[in-house]
């Protein structure tokens, strides 16, 4: 394996967000054209910050799918795992941007290219050499993209990489809350590396506290290292011999898109750099500090893509 690869699996799609906020979408005078997808905004966040990474999913062999493939290439990501399908198109979002600052989204996937990615076309090998494997997209919804899913997983553990899942749940995706936690949850043991906001720790254990107690029903023994977002309120962390929270960075939020995909960018970035981060409480919580600090300067611009920072503007922020 490459000691240093990090391939991020799932879906890439574009965000039609609204010029302005507060109306319906068809009274919307302009879109911006977004690009995002939690798994290519992670491959990008790595490489942002000088690590090694790799996208495997599929797009649309259309104009779409080809600016994004450009995207991922022109942020250093490699191209090896991109597939384009050549009867569907990509994946787009269309967002309702309402006046309480909440997003609303409908999608085109109908069905679109991502969903059709088979187990046969994965590029085994490039999966085979990764050091940290990270999933967690609505792939798990529909299939054949789900066995996909699988399949990369299986592979990629067989090969001996660490398993990374930030569940990102979508819930409007999947057609209903019950099956939704019962495919997430169905996946669960297969992780070392787990990441839920706090909005997924509910919704999963269906409890209101978020505490420890609640956070750790989602422990299991094969667990190496859980993580837990709490937005402007930090992280915190669970490891079989240490717990404990890292406080958040004050920043001036203006849009929070993304900011989870580029605190587990950093989180892997560091962890290929140095496992035994995960053994060292000490070590742990200095990479959760330039977790966070990458984070809150995703939220401090527009989109996620264009928000996601270089290592020197994460310590930059750390210095203060
Ligand atoms: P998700 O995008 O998965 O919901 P969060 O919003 O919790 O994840 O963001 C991930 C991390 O980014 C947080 O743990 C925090 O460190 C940082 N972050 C997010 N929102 C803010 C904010 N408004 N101010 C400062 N830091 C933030």
């Amino acid at each position: 394996a490459d000691k240093k690869l990090i391939v991020s699996f799932g879906e890439m799609l574009i965000d039609f967000v609204p010029t302005v906020s507060g109306v319906s979408l068809a009274e919307a005078p302009g879109f911006l054209k977004a690009p995002g997808g939690a798994p290519a905004n992670v491959a990008i966040a790595v490489a942002r910050l000088g690590g090694k990474a790799s996208f495997v999913g599929k797009l649309g062999d259309d104009e779409f799918g080809h600016m994004l493939a450009d995207i991922l290439k022109q942020n250093g990501v490699s191209g090896d795992g991109i597939l384009f399908d050549q009867g569907a198109r990509t994946a787009l979002a269309f967002v309702t941007l309402r006046a309480d600052g909440e997003r609303e989204f409908m999608f085109y996937r109908n069905p679109s290219a991502d969903m059709l990615l088979k187990p046969e076309e994965l590029n085994l090998d490039l999966i085979r050499s990764a050091k940290v494997f990270h999933y967690g997209s609505i792939s798990l919804i529909v299939e054949p993209c789900r066995s996909a899913h699988m399949k990369a997983m299986e592979v990629a553990k067989q090969a001996g990489a660490l398993l990374s899942y930030d569940p990102n749940l979508r819930l409007p995706l999947w057609p209903s809350a019950e099956e939704a936690r019962k495919q997430i949850l169905s996946i669960w043991d297969k992780a070392d590396i787990i990441k839920v906001s706090d909005v997924e720790l509910e919704f999963l254990t269906g409890s209101n506290k978020i505490d420890d107690e609640t956070a750790m029903k989602l422990w299991h023994p094969n667990l190496t290292l859980l993580l837990v977002t709490l937005g402007e309120k930090g992280s915190r962390y669970y490891t079989k011999k240490f717990k404990g929270s890292v406080d958040a960075f004050h920043v001036n939020t203006v849009d929070t898109t993304g900011a989870g995909d580029s605190f587990v960018g950093a989180l892997l970035c560091k962890i290929v750099a140095d496992p035994t981060i995960l053994e060292d409480e000490s070590k742990l919580k200095e990479v959760l500090k330039f977790s966070n600090a990458c984070g809150a300067i995703t939220t401090t611009k527009k989109g996620a893509i264009p928000a996601l920072p270089t290592e020197a503007e994460a310590l930059a922020l750390i210095k203060g």
